[in-house]
């Protein structure tokens, strides 16, 4: 495990490959927008012309793009990775994606003789940035033990879950958990403002109190102080919950929470906040 290809360079997938950089992996990288890829370039990365290009040759590939559609085309479009990469070689994809599509690609990767694993991660660019994410890993577990090395380096902890496509799903309940607080903080907030309480105030004591959950701790914050840097795009967020409704209800569970904290997150992309972060939700639910 020393030749790594890193193949999608946004918010999280920049840092991930920075840490195996700075941590001395040979690092290639490739993102579409090329110029994304410059700052790793700049520190001794080198920049693939195409995902295939990047696949020649490396140990492992590791995957971090937006949703199915943009992971099926780096993977398995024109010039896609998976048909270039070695025999016994390694795929990872890291995004948060359907089980179904990972499961599909776990497939396709075995018939090609290549090991694949689902490792979406919780946490966000800071612990990105800090080589703190957490790896749910679905997939064969000689596979996840192969992978720990590079797991260690971008994150405190993997949890190997299941076969294929467990990551992918313990990854969207997660995720379910997450929308549907962050949809209800931006409510609390926004009430809060309506109503003439200082919200300073009700931000430490929802904090401090009961539903003070890591994320709504987080989170809270960037809805007092209105800074909407993005660590987590509000698109994402309606990806996610539309991930996780369908599965859910492919179980026979129907999500009326998640329903209605996706619209939240949709009127917030409505409301011009697409680029921003998702705590962004309370702004079309405040009158100020
Ligand atoms: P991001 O900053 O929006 O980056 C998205 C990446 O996907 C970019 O490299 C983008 O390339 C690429 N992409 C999108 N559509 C593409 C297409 N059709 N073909 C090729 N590449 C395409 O997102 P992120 O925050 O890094 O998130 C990446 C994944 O991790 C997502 O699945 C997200 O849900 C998940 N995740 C995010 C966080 C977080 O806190 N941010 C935490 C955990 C998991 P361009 O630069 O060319 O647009």
């Amino acid at each position: 495990m020393k030749r790594i290809t890193f193949l999608g360079l946004g918010i999280m997938g920049a840092a991930m490959a920075r840490r195996l950089l700075d941590r001395g992996f040979e690092v290639t990288v490739w993102n579409r927008n090329a110029s994304r890829a410059e700052p790793l370039v700049k520190a001794g990365a080198r920049r693939a012309a195409t995902p295939a290009d990047g696949a020649r040759g490396a140990d492992a590939v590791i995957a971090m793009l937006a949703d199915d559609d943009a992971s099926r085309s780096v993977w398995t479009g024109e010039s896609g990775a998976l048909a270039a990469m070695d025999r016994g070689a390694l795929a990872i994809d890291s995004g948060t994606l359907t089980v179904a599509w990972m499961r599909e690609l776990g497939a396709l990767a075995q018939a090609r003789g290549v090991s694949f694993l689902d490792a979406p991660v919780t946490g966000s660019k800071p612990q990105a940035e800090q080589g703190a994410l957490r790896f749910l890993v679905g997939g064969d577990a000689a596979a996840a033990e192969r992978a720990a090395p590079l797991f260690a380096t971008m994150g405190r902890e993997h949890v190997h879950v299941g076969p294929a496509g467990s990551g992918a799903l313990l990854k969207l309940i997660n995720n379910f958990m997450c929308g549907v607080q962050l949809a209800s903080l931006g409510e609390a907030i926004a009430m809060a403002q309506r109503s003439g309480l200082d919200i300073r105030r009700t931000a430490d004591v929802l904090a401090a109190g009961s539903p003070g959950s890591p994320i709504v701790k987080m989170v809270v914050e960037r809805m007092v102080t209105r800074d909407y840097t993005p660590n987590f795009l509000v698109p994402l967020m309606v990806k996610d919950l539309t991930y996780v409704i369908d599965t859910f209800a492919a179980a026979g569970i129907e999500l009326a929470d998640a329903r209605a904290a996706r619209e939240r997150f949709i009127e917030a992309s409505a409301a011009g906040f697409q680029d921003r972060d998702i705590a962004a939700v309370v702004e079309p639910l405040r009158n100020d």
